[in-house]
């Protein structure tokens, strides 16, 4: 509660601010971390989710472990309200929320189908599941408790390329194609008005995040922060953690393409979270990038505005 009312009181003054304009400010592009974590099981980090909120419009980007119990921590009315999923790829720790959000959302009041953005492949899975869930469905239809079937049928979209994906008003959603071994995978760019945010997916060094990436207000990082390098390299043979780090950006790739990107503000997530483990990589970053960097953490909570970021908690 006191860091909500924290977040009110800065967000408030951040409306008092520009009082000598006569317009009214446009409420802010807003982005909730739900997920910073990796694939390994964390006591503080839920599996990758990123919320983004325009307005009323909810864009939920990728739904791992945990994304619906964060959900309710961030704002217990949204589950429901959440139709709009887009996948970076389809590697478990990025989706193994989704039948929780998809079913329950159902069960909860979404009257919407649930929109579904993904690599080749999300059809079949979200197919898959509807199969694997369908006692559950099945008992649901037969009682009528939902009322409505129409919040069961997801409505799949498959990626294939670049492009714009999205569009309602002036918000758009533009995919690009991401290097993350051999598997379809990509990252997103949001716009709204003069307001833009990245979102790598998971991904090597590729020059599609300074293409698509450069000026952004803020840009959304997946790393492999040292601690985690050294986890990997730990837990698997030679070959495997070679074969797995070549998938992510080590903290110096992440850093030379934030030198390339510059954006007003950098988040990292999808690594190990924690005070020795920030300073590893935020030191590892410095030796390539001097700009705004920090650690994503779960439900931090950002407000972008046309050239001003306010981080929640403060970076
Ligand atoms: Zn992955």
């Amino acid at each position: 509660m006191a860091e909500r009312l924290r977040w009110l009181g800065a967000a408030l003054l951040a409306f008092a601010a520009p009082a000598a304009s006569a317009e009214p400010e446009t409420p802010p592009l807003r982005i909730v971390i739900l997920g910073s974590g990796t694939p390994v099981p964390s006591r503080t980090q839920a599996g990758t989710a990123i919320l983004v909120q325009a307005g009323a419009d909810n864009l939920l980007f990728d739904c791992g472990r945990g994304c619906t119990t964060r959900l309710a921590q961030y704002d217990p009315a949204l589950l429901p309200r959440i139709d709009r999923l887009f996948l970076t790829h389809l590697h478990s720790d990025h989706v193994v929320g989704i039948p929780d959000l998809w079913l329950n959302g159902w069960t909860q009041g979404r009257a919407e189908s649930l929109r579904v953005w993904g690599p080749k492949g999300s059809g079949a899975m979200m197919a898959g599941l509807r199969k694997a869930f369908a006692a559950d469905i099945g008992y649901r239809r037969a009682d009528g408790i939902p009322a409505s079937d129409v919040g069961i049928a997801p409505a799949v979209t498959t990626v294939r390329g670049d492009g714009v994906i999205y569009r309602k008003g002036d918000l758009s959603v533009t995919a690009f194609a991401v290097e993350h071994g051999d598997i379809p995978a990509f990252g997103y760019r949001i716009d709204r008005g003069d307001v833009s945010v990245l979102i790598s997916g998971d991904t090597a060094a590729t020059p599609q995040l300074a293409r698509y990436g450069r000026g952004v207000d803020v840009a959304l990082i997946e790393v492999a922060s040292p601690p985690m390098t050294a986890y990997v390299r730990r837990s698997f043979s030679a070959a495997q953690a070679q074969k797995i780090l070549a998938l992510h950006l080590g903290a110096e790739d992440a850093g030379d393409a934030l030198a390339d990107m510059k954006p007003g503000l950098a988040l990292y997530y999808h690594s190990v979270a924690g005070e020795a483990a920030d300073a590893a990589l935020l030191a590892a970053t410095r030796t390539r990038y001097g700009g705004r960097v920090a650690v994503g953490r779960d439900l931090m909570a950002i407000a972008v505005y046309p050239g001003r970021v306010v981080v929640d908690p403060p970076d």
